[in-house]
């Protein structure tokens, strides 16, 4: 079994596996495969319910939001948020975190004015900004502030989140369901589900009520449609959904968000310690702003990065490489990652060092 620290599409756990193969040879003892139900028959229906209970009880979200499944990951969102959300004042705030958050942008400018602090970019984005700094921003007529909760590529997060009177949107793509969040805070929430909660291609949004409009748009990018029909707007991505369903009752069993936050801060934790004591690795996030879900180190001297490379193969660990903008390393512990998977990486970085000191 290969360590796999890949940023997305992450593994799932091997019950999750398990569950997933059986279905598509036999769902639940009908002789038909998950991928054959009828997405409207009552097999397929009872899927989606419970993907949709599940969401709602382990991350309380309030009846008086819409939780949405659509395609497209949450690529397609950053088109789908400015289209379904700018409706007012036909402006909103995004800030420059990263990569991910400049794919929003630049999909949102197509719809509307987007404003973008100048003080988000600081640091090499290895640092994020605080919060008081909205103070001297203009918030009012503008429909939302969007944010990126955990940058995925630098490996920095906001741990807290703004209290402004502009409603708050997030790509919360890398860290739902990796610790506790107070949907009340958001306007609107997304992610996709590749990281932390299933298979690439599927995305969900949360969505406070009242801002879901019945906007002139194609139903396949209307929240207001995908809130009526219950999600089945077309043909779903029925497998995903699946596996997004197998997921949330892996986490529900495993004791909720709670407990997931408290073993992937247990994991980061160990990470973070091996690294700022390790002589030859690096991470150049400010800490206070380093996320428990993307770790980020570097190693200078080539020759010795080719031996960490090779002892990283010869242990089975995989996808720790950096972003290919960035290079470096990274390390992505998701919900399903183990700890021992993190055990065995911290391993292969004190083989680096008796090999050097050799
Ligand atoms: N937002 C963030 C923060 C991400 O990390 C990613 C994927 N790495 C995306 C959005 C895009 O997700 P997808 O490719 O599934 O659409």
């Amino acid at each position: 079994m290969k360590h796999n620290f890949s940023a997305g599409p992450s593994l799932l756990p091997s019950e999750v596996y398990r569950k997933l193969s059986q279905a598509i040879i036999d769902f639940d003892g009908t002789g038909l495969s998950v991928l054959g139900l009828s997405h409207r028959g009552s097999r397929f229906t009872g899927i989606l319910d419970r993907t949709f209970e599940l969401m709602r009880s382990l991350l309380e979200v309030p009846s008086d939001y819409e939780i949405l499944l659509m395609q497209g990951g949450a690529g397609l969102q950053f088109s789908l948020v400015p289209q379904n959300l700018m409706f007012r004042f036909g402006k909103a705030i995004y800030m420059d975190t990263g990569l991910w958050s400049q794919k929003a942008i630049a999909a949102a400018r197509h719809f509307g004015r987007v404003e973008v602090p100048t003080i988000s970019s600081v640091y090499d984005y290895r640092r994020l900004p605080d919060w008081d700094f909205l103070q001297n921003e203009r918030l009012s007529d503008r429909d939302y502030l969007h944010i990126t909760s955990n940058n995925t590529v630098y490996g920095t997060r906001f741990e807290t989140f703004p209290e402004t009177s502009t409603p708050l949107v997030a790509d919360v793509t890398s860290d739902l369901m990796s610790r506790r969040i107070d949907v009340t805070q958001f306007m609107c929430l997304y992610a996709s589900a590749q990281k932390n909660l299933g298979i690439a291609g599927l995305a969900v949004v949360m969505v406070k009520r009242a801002f879901i409009q019945n906007l002139k748009l194609p139903d396949m990018w209307s929240y207001h449609k995908f809130s009526q029909q219950k999600s089945l707007v077309n043909t779903p991505p029925t497998l995903a959904i699946y596996a997004m369903m197998l997921m949330l009752e892996w986490i529900n069993d495993c004791g909720g968000v709670v407990e997931m936050e408290r073993k992937n801060l247990s994991k980061a934790r160990k990470l973070y310690q091996a690294i700022d004591a390790h002589p030859l690795l690096k991470n150049t996030v400010h800490k206070p702003n380093r996320s428990p879900v993307n770790i980020t180190f570097e190693i200078e001297n080539p020759l010795y990065a080719r031996w960490f490379d090779q002892i990283c193969v010869e242990q089975h660990i995989i996808y720790i490489n950096g972003h290919r903008t960035v290079g470096g390393y990274r390390a992505s512990l998701y919900n399903a990652l183990s700890e021992h998977s993190v055990d065995v990486l911290i391993g292969a970085m004190q083989a680096l060092e008796r090999k050097v000191n050799h």
